[in-house]
C-alpha cells in the first residue's frame, strides 16, 4: 500500500486548487506507484498567509513548549519508523534497513535540536555608562523555504525544519516530487504531535516554478537548499538579489586519500559501505580514491572484493544492501561517464553495466587506473561508482584532492600522526573523516567550502543561521 501525497497547508491535508497531481514512479519497477498533488501560485499564496499567521504564533511559543512539541514528533517518528521505511523503499528505492536508519536518524536530529531551542543565548555587553545596560537578543528570522531533494527524503527536511522550529521560525518546505510520501508522514508526525496550524507547510510542484515564487516573496525572510551546485548558484543568487538569507548544501566529489601506512582491511571494508550506500546518490560518498603507489594493488584487491559483496536488487528484498537509483536520467549519466574513463584508459574491476530489464539499476563499480583528463574526475558522478588512481607523494595527493572547486568531504587513513594532523590543515573541505567514516550526527556540523556550498545543517551553529541578532541598550532614568 503506497500513499498519495496531498499538500499541507494551514494545518490541512488537501489537493491542489486546480487538482493537478504528478505520477510518483517506483525506481526497481517502472510502474506508477501513486500520485503526488501539484501545487500552482494560488496554492503557495495560501501556504504564504498561513507561514505568516504561523510564525507569529510560533515565535511567541516558548523555547520551552516548541521544544516539547518537537521531542514528541520525534517521538511519534520512532513509533512510526517501520511503516514509514516500507513508504520510502518504495518511492526511493533503498533498501528497508537503509531506510529506518535514516528515520531513527532524522528522529535524533529532531531531539538535538529540541534541546537547542533554549539555547539561543544572547550576550551582555558591558558598557561605558554605569547605568546603561547593553544586549543582544536572538530572534527568529522568519518565515523560511526550504526545498529538498529525493535522495534522503527524510533527512534532508529534518534539519532545516528542525532548525527552523527550535529557533521559533515557521517554514514552507518544498519537498522532492520523486519522493513525496515520506516527508508527508515527517510532517504528519509534527502535525500529530500538536505543532500549531500555519506554522509547517509541505507542498511540490515544479521546483523552478516555486522556487522563483517563493524566494523574492516579502513574507520568506530565510532560504535553504540541498541539491546541486548548478541550481544552487542560481538559487543563491535569487536570494541575493531579493537580500534574504541563504544555506547553500551543494554538491561534492570527496576525495579519499588512501597512505602507504594505513589499515588497508578497514580502509576496504569501511568506504565500501559508504560508498555504495543510498547507490553513491550521496553529497559526502567518496569519489576519487586517490591511493600511495606502495599499497595501491593490495587496496585495489581488497576494495573490490568488499563491493563484490554488495546484493544489487529491489530494496524491499531481504538481503538486498544497495536499489536501483530514483532516477531514469542518472542511469544514463552514469553509464556515460563509466564509458568514457574506460574508452580513456580505466579498467572496470567490478561491475560497469546497466543491467537490463525493469528499474534503474546499475551495478556497484569499482574502476581503477582512472584518467584525470575523464569527465567522472571532475564531475560529480552521484551514482554507485569508485574512481581509484595511485599518487606518489603527500603534496601530489593534497594537489589531487584540492583540484576541483568543489570541498564538501574528504576522507583519508594514515597511522602517521603527523600525516593526520596535516591533513586537518591541507584538504580544502568542510568536513575530513580520517580512519573512519564519521559524518552526519546531529551535533556535529555539516556542510560545504567553495562551490560545495555555505552554511552548515549539524553542530551548535546550525540555528544560528536562523536566528538574528538584535542588539538593545537602555539607560536606566
Ligand atoms: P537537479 O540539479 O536538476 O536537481 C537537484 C535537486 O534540486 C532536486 O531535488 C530538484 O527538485 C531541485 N531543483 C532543481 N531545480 C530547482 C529550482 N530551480 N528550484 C528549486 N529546486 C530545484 O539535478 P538532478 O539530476 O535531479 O540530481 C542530480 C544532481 O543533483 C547531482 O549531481 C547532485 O549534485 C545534486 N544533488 C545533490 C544532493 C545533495 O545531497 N547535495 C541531493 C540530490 C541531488
Amino acid at each position: 500500500m503506497y500513499p498519495d501525497t496531498q499538500l499541507y497547508i494551514d494545518g490541512q491535508w488537501r489537493d491542489a486548487l486546480a487538482g493537478k497531481t504528478i505520477p510518483v514512479t517506483d525506481p526497481a519497477t517502472d510502474e506508477t506507484l501513486g500520485q503526488v498533488a501539484h501545487a500552482a501560485a494560488a496554492d503557495l499564496d495560501l501556504a504564504l498567509a498561513a507561514t505568516e499567521r504561523g510564525f507569529k504564533i510560533w515565535r511567541d511559543t516558548s523555547a520551552y513548549q516548541r521544544a516539547i512539541l518537537m521531542r514528541k514528533a520525534a517521538a511519534l517518528l520512532r513509533e512510526r519508523a517501520d511503516a514509514i521505511a516500507t513508504t520510502m523503499s518504495q518511492e526511493q528505492g533503498k533498501p528497508v534497513a537503509q531506510a529506518r536508519v535514516e528515520i531513527l536518524n532524522s528522529a535524533d536530529v529532531i531531539d538535538w535540536f529540541a534541546g537547542e531551542a533554549s539555547r539561543t543565548y544572547g550576550q551582555i555587553i558591558p558598557s561605558r555608562a554605569r547605568d546603561v545596560q547593553q544586549q543582544t537578543l536572538k530572534l527568529p528570522v522568519g518565515p523560511v523555504a526550504a526545498f529538498t531533494p529525493w535522495n534522503f527524503p527524510i533527512n534532508q527536511i529534518v534539519r532545516k525544519l528542525s532548525a527552523a522550529l527550535a529557533a521559533g521560525c515557521s517554514i514552507i518546505v518544498k519537498g522532492p516530487e520523486e519522493t513525496p510520501a515520506s516527508p508527508a508522514a515527517l510532517i504528519k508526525a509534527f502535525a500529530d504531535a500538536g505543532v500549531p496550524a500555519g506554522v509547517i507547510a509541505l507542498v511540490y510542484g515544479t521546483p523552478a516554478e516555486i522556487s522563483e515564487y517563493l524566494i523574492p516573496h516579502p513574507t520568506i525572510r530565510k532560504i535553504s537548499f540541498t541539491g546541486s551546485t548548478r541550481v544552487g548558484k542560481h538559487l543563491a543568487a535569487l536570494a541575493g538579489q531579493h537580500m534574504k538569507k541563504a544555506t547553500m548544501e551543494l554538491g561534492g566529489h570527496a576525495p579519499v586519500l588512501i597512505f602507504d601506512d594505513a589499515d588497508l582491511d578497514a580502509a576496504a571494508k569501511e568506504l565500501a559501505l559508504a560508498k555504495f550506500r543510498n547507490a553513491g546518490q550521496v553529497c559526502i560518498a567518496p569519489t576519487r580514491f586517490l591511493i600511495q603507489q606502495g599499497v595501491y594493488e593490495a587496496f585495489v584487491e581488497k576494495f573490490t572484493a568488499a563491493v563484490r559483496e554488495i546484493k544489487l536488487g529491489n530494496g524491499q528484498e531481504d538481503g538486498v544492501t544497495m536499489g536501483p537509483m530514483v532516477l531514469g536520467r542518472s542511469v544514463d549519466a552514469i553509464e556515460a561517464f563509466v564509458q568514457d574513463a574506460i574508452a580513456q584508459g580505466a579498467k572496470a574491476c567490478t561491475g560497469g553495466k546497466r543491467v537490463a530489464g525493469k528499474g534503474n539499476f546499475f551495478e556497484p563499480t569499482v574502476l581503477r587506473d582512472v584518467p584525470l583528463s575523464a569527465r567522472a574526475m571532475s564531475e560529480e558522478p552521484f551514482g554507485p561508482v569508485a574512481l581509484l588512481r595511485p599518487f606518489a607523494s603527500y603534496d601530489d595527493a593534497i594537489a589531487e584532492a584540492n583540484r576541483l572547486p568543489y570541498g564538501l568531504a574528504a576522507y583519508a587513513y594514515s597511522r602517521s600522526v603527523a600525516t593526520v594532523n596535516a591533513l586537518g590543515r591541507d584538504v580544502e573541505s568542510g568536513m575530513l573523516s580520517i580512519n573512519h567514516i564519521g559524518f552526519g550526527l546531529p551535533e556535529t556540523p555539516f556542510g560545504g567550502v567553495k562551490d560545495s556550498g555555505h552554511g552548515t545543517e549539524g553542530g551548535s551553529e546550525a540555528i544560528e543561521s536562523y536566528l538574528e541578532t538584535r542588539f538593545v541598550t537602555v539607560a536606566g532614568r
